[in-house]
């Protein structure tokens, strides 16, 4: 039996194991220290009140013969699509029900989508990225290039004219909570259908867009003959647990004369099972009216840690970027120190624990992530705690 070789070139996923080790050797020597951690992925809130009553009732009806319910619809139940379908109309996009596929997660799908397409295909990733679309890609053995996202501009990379077959694109982007204007994912989508590239675009972070800016890439024109979107309730509805998401894959989606909505549909009855039932009910009730005020008032509490690391970033003269819509800062390390150093200064310091930068790509050395996922009372604190060891240094 031969293996899958590439699995010898993904980089072992040390950022987070890494970040673990320093902190429980801080704290074996500084017991008394109380350590604030600003470096959550996570989602802290629970689910909202309509989420858990409509998953309550539904695991009641599991349990009598008259509702019991075995394998669901293939694409997911129709209830939540339609659901989904009147999310995607208020945003001025018009899906079909046989476009949106119901999933355990955009991370699946995400790494999945790769089975339609060949191996002999040139990559393009933003760098700093979501580590999933590198690893994927290198689990299949597909070359990869990096496009640099930067100061110059703003962590929002355009198409550098190189030819390109899949790109990725995270708007609002984790890690550097940047989010692409309509005109910009313009550029993208009219370089994808130049080109011949189908773009895969997360909108994980879609709930958390402020103002005007694209809640979804099918608000741009000519995205349905050139995109995918994934997303995802675990950040919009703190489904990180209970997992449901959703893909939409537009019927005119021609690559080669192969619609990749059926290769989609093929793929997804061949080798998934679909979301649990209760699970599919929850996530309706995420969009109903009293779901949606519920969920917003998360984000709103989020959005308002966001703006209180960014306040305290701004008084210490800290450049930064993101938060705005996004649950994450993305800041320069001051006086140049490297992620790592930036990292172990926080720790030491004012007892803070972020996310080096550098764990995100070659293009995130010297920057370091600070997430808005943790209560209000502590977020202050550690921004408190920063500030007063800003002026003593
Ligand atoms: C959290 C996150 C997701 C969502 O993943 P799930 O599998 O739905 O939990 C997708 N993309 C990005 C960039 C994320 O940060």
């Amino acid at each position: 039996m031969k293996i899958n070789d590439n699995y010898s070139r993904i980089k072992s996923s040390y950022l987070f194991t890494e970040i673990a080790k320093r902190v429980s050797e801080f704290s074996l020597k500084h017991p008394g220290k109380e350590i604030i951690r600003l470096g959550i992925g996570d989602v802290t809130r629970p689910l909202v009140p309509a989420v858990i009553d409509a998953m309550q009732k539904a695991t009641l009806e599991m349990g009598s013969a008259a509702t019991f319910r075995g394998y669901g619809e293939e694409q997911g139940y129709e209830f939540l699509r339609a659901a989904i379908a009147a999310y995607y109309g208020k945003k001025n996009v018009d899906l079909g029900l046989d476009e949106i596929f119901v999933s355990d997660g955009a991370k699946s799908d995400i790494g999945n989508i790769l089975d339609l397409f060949d191996n002999d295909n040139i990559v393009l990733i933003t760098d700093p990225v979501y580590p999933v679309y590198v690893d994927t890609n290198i689990m299949s053995g597909r070359k990869i290039r990096y496009l640099r996202a930067d100061e110059s501009n703003d962590f929002l990379p355009l198409p550098d004219g190189k030819k390109a077959d899949i790109i990725y694109l995270c708007s609002p982007n984790n890690p550097t909570g940047a989010a692409y204007t309509a005109e910009q994912l313009k550029v993208w989508v009219d370089y994808a259908t130049d080109c011949g590239a189908v773009i895969l675009f997360d909108a994980a972070y879609e709930s958390f867009v402020s103002g005007s800016l694209p809640t979804s890439i099918y608000q741009i024109e000519g995205a349905k003959k050139c995109a995918i979107e994934f997303c995802s309730l675990s950040k919009t509805a703190g489904f990180t647990g209970t997992r449901c998401g959703y893909t939409v894959v537009p019927k005119e989606l021609v690559f080669e004369g192969a619609g990749l909505n059926s290769m989609w549909l093929r793929r997804q009855t061949t080798k998934f099972n679909g979301v649990a039932y209760v699970v599919q009910r929850g996530a309706e009730a995420v969009f109903s009216a009293a779901g949606q005020e519920q969920v917003r008032k998360d984000i709103e509490y989020y959005k308002e840690n966001a703006s209180i690391i960014s306040e305290a970033l701004k008084r210490g003269g800290i450049k930064h970027w993101g938060g705005v819509n996004s649950p994450y800062i993305w800041l320069k390390c001051p006086g140049k120190m490297t992620s790592w150093e930036y990292f172990d200064f926080l720790l030491e310091g004012p007892n803070i624990v972020g996310t080096p930068g550098s764990g995100f790509g070659e293009n995130g050395e010297g920057y370091f992530r600070l997430t808005a996922f943790n209560t209000k009372e502590k977020t202050q604190q550690a921004m408190e705690r920063l500030l007063s060891c800003a002026k003593a240094t």
